[in-house]
């Protein structure tokens, strides 16, 4: 369990986040968690790197709880955690569960006894911890064992092959040790990171092979826009679609101006995709082509996929089951009046040349016809009224 979110043992896979807020201005902080956790994350993860970050958790906490959040937090540690950890208690009592980088506990003797300060500080305040391995920042002196161990192989590793067993023995010694040293073994949640598609796949088939523990994925350093959706996706749906995974995070780089809450939106449709989760109905529309020679389909496509994913908080608070509805926006009548009698409700827009009516389908059957200016705003109300007529109320 991170707070109310329970992680592995078969539960749902779990979304989360992170901030890209200084921690040390709570405001902003809480208001961008705030933000994440509207848009679907269940569990939010800061940067805790100085003494002014981990004070400013315990008010970034108390404001997300003012707001009525209870969003779980989870603290970013690295270098200096123990430290931190130890000067500001109520940093470790506000946060819901520690991540710990093996690779940036500290160096030889030191990086044992920061480790053991940490883990200890974890099981007394019954914190989880993830142990969050990152080929960015692998241990050093467990590569050179590694490699050390390789040259005695009968058929040794190649370099890639020794990056990946680097990986996994790290996040599986590290789990080893922390259990030695009295954290119990269900709340330790593992991560290897790394940011090749074939490179993740590989390490966490291996991960799950060699262990229990729940296993948080996502690929490091994805990248922006499109070329990091598809690579998470590529990445993340092989090892989901095996049963690998217990919480996701898709790590993209906001383009300039563009909304941190992106990568949340990013990993439910993954898990929607997939049919792992059901969390906002999901619009089917057609690509368009030749057919369609106006953007009033594109448009509307456009307006219905904002408007449920904006009414969506509503519907959920008041009705049960909203996020199975599926919708449909089609361009022409070639696949239009098929593909909408298969969603709960479906609208076949005019292509070139044909008659000026969009005909609406509801569970298969055509129900209207709407025409002119107000197909929106008309199409919005035959939403409404489907789910208020379909979906239980809460009350
Ligand atoms: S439904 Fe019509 S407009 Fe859409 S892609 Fe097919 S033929 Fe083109």
């Amino acid at each position: 369990m991170v707070g109310r979110v329970a992680i592995g043992g078969g539960a749902p896979v779990v979304v989360q986040s992170m901030t890209n807020t200084d921690t040390v201005d709570a405001f902003g902080t809480a208001l961008q968690v705030a933000e994440l956790a509207r848009a679907g994350s269940e569990i939010v993860r800061l940067t805790v790197n100085t003494r002014e970050a981990a004070a400013a958790v315990p008010e970034i906490r108390e404001r997300l709880s003012a707001m009525g959040l209870d969003v779980p937090l989870v603290g970013d540690f690295h270098f200096n955690g123990h430290k931190l950890l130890a000067e500001v208690p109520a940093c470790a009592e506000a946060l819901a569960k520690l991540r710990i980088n093996p690779g940036n506990v500290g160096k030889g003797a030191r990086r044992d006894e920061q480790f053991a300060q940490l883990i200890e500080i974890a099981a007394r305040y019954r914190k989880p911890v993830r142990i969050g391995v990152n080929w960015g920042s692998l241990d050093p002196q467990l590569l050179a064992r590694v490699m050390d161990d390789n040259h005695k192989r009968a058929e040794p590793l190649d370099a890639t092959g020794i990056m990946r067993e680097a990986m996994v023995a790290s996040a599986l010694e590290s789990a080893a040790r922390a259990e030695e040293l009295g954290l119990p073994g269900e709340m330790i949640v593992l991560s290897c990171k790394v940011s090749g598609v074939q490179d993740l796949i590989a390490i966490y088939r291996d991960l799950a092979a060699r262990s229990d523990y729940p296993l948080h994925l996502g690929l490091t350093e994805a990248g922006m826009g499109s070329k990091g959706i598809v690579a998470s996706t590529a990445a993340l749906a092989v090892l989901l679609q095996e049963g690998i995974g217990d919480t996701i995070r898709v790590s993209l780089t906001p383009e300039p101006g563009g909304q941190r809450t992106r990568e949340v939106v990013v990993a439910q449709e993954i898990l929607q995709t997939l049919g792992l989760r059901s969390f906002v109905p999901m619009v089917a529309a057609c690509p368009g082509c030749g057919r369609t020679t106006s953007t009033v389909f594109q448009e509307l496509a456009q307006d219905v996929q904002d408007y449920v994913r904006q009414r969506m908080p509503e519907w959920q608070l008041a009705r049960v089951g909203v996020e199975e509805m599926t919708l449909a926006v089609m361009g022409c009548v070639v696949n239009g009046p098929g593909e909408s009698k298969h969603a709960s409700i479906g609208i076949s827009l005019p292509g070139t040349g044909e008659e000026p009516v969009a005909p609406v389908y509801v569970d298969g059957e055509r129900v209207t016809t709407l025409r002119g200016e107000g197909i929106a705003a008309e199409f919005k109300q035959i939403i409404e009224d489907y789910v208020a007529r379909n979906y239980a109320s809460r009350s």
